[in-house]
């Protein structure tokens, strides 16, 4: 066995050898007949470097039909996996920021507030979500980058829905009288009524609509009798007029909800009742569609809420 492969080994190199054997090749250059002898050495070369180019190539085809039909490596294939499908989710990520963004801005237009107010967050820079440590690292991606843009744009107007009014200041009341011209129960003629009157007995609890400072709780001359004036930021502001008396003081930060005054009829008053207003940029605005909120902007305020109380503390205007 081994001897007749042998033998036919023997063979099979004799035969090739044989093929290379020195060849003489003659050509005529004009004048004269010349002979080039190419040696068996070269001959070998160059079958050597032909068969390497041919395999060379063989390789390159069959690497190229596998990388079509199933790639090489499964590892590459499964990082090719996780690239798509953390695309994937990079662009669900910014639809779901779009359409709550869409969805905040919606709730802000009924109230007449332009959503672009609430950008910058001026009220809120430094309180520091989380969104804001992942910028530095991942901003070169632009995908990620996109995808940042997106959020902390979102992330900015739900911050900026905790200056909006959205709750009642009195629970139980009538409302009595509504924005806008009326006859003026003192002058007896039309005048601009500035705010609402919510009427209730003596005494009954007023609670702040939104966060904010208070900028004034004192006296005022010009009818409102005890007034609490608190500033939301943003260019919010309300005002609760003729009270009994009131808990807070210039300065003082409250929540939404808190407990600031009791209801009277001290100043321009008739009787008991709250004169409630909302103010932006210094003009008073219908309260009605502020106590009429919807349950997504008061979700919205919640969320926000509890962010600021993660991040820190809020820092008002
Ligand atoms: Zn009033």
């Amino acid at each position: 066995m081994t001897i007749l492969t042998k033998t036919n080994n023997a063979k099979r190199a004799g035969k090739f050898l044989n093929l290379l054997k020195p060849r003489d090749i003659f050509f005529h250059d004009g004048s004269t007949l010349r002979r080039v002898r190419i040696g068996t050495g070269i001959q070998a070369g160059a079958s050597f470097a032909l068969l390497l180019l041919f395999l060379w190539a063989a390789a390159a085809t069959v690497q190229l039909a596998l990388a079509a039909s199933a790639p090489l490596n499964p590892q590459i294939s499964r990082i090719q996996h996780d690239v798509e499908a953390m695309q994937a989710d990079v662009a669900a990520m910014k639809a779901v920021a779009a359409k709550r963004y869409e969805l905040t801005a919606a709730e802000m237009k009924k109230l007449g507030l332009e959503p672009t107010r609430f950008h910058g967050g001026q009220a809120y820079t430094g309180s520091g979500g989380p969104l804001e440590l992942v910028e530095p690292a991942r901003a070169e991606d632009p995908n990620f980058k996109a995808l940042f843009m997106s959020w902390k744009k979102l992330d900015q107007i739900e911050q900026g829905t905790i200056a909006i009014p959205s709750t009642v200041p009195v629970h139980g009341t009538n409302f009595t009288s509504g924005f806008g011209v009326r006859s003026d129960p003192f002058k007896g003629r039309a005048a601009m009524h500035a705010g609402i009157d919510l009427a209730g007995p003596l005494n009954t609890p007023i609670y702040a609509t939104a966060d904010g400072t208070v900028d004034r709780a004192e006296w005022n001359t010009g009818g409102y009798g005890n007034l609490v004036e608190i500033d939301h930021g943003r260019g919010i502001q309300t005002r609760y007029g003729h009270l009994t008396r009131y808990i807070v003081a210039a300065g003082d930060h409250v929540k939404r909800g808190q407990l600031i005054a009791y209801m009277g009829s001290t100043g321009r008053s008739t009787g008991s009742h709250l004169h409630y207003e909302v103010r932006i940029d210094g003009k008073p605005v219908n309260p009605v569609p502020f106590l009429q909120s919807s349950d997504y902007l008061q979700s919205v305020q919640r969320r926000a809420e509890t962010q600021v109380a993660l991040g820190g503390p809020v820092k008002s205007e």
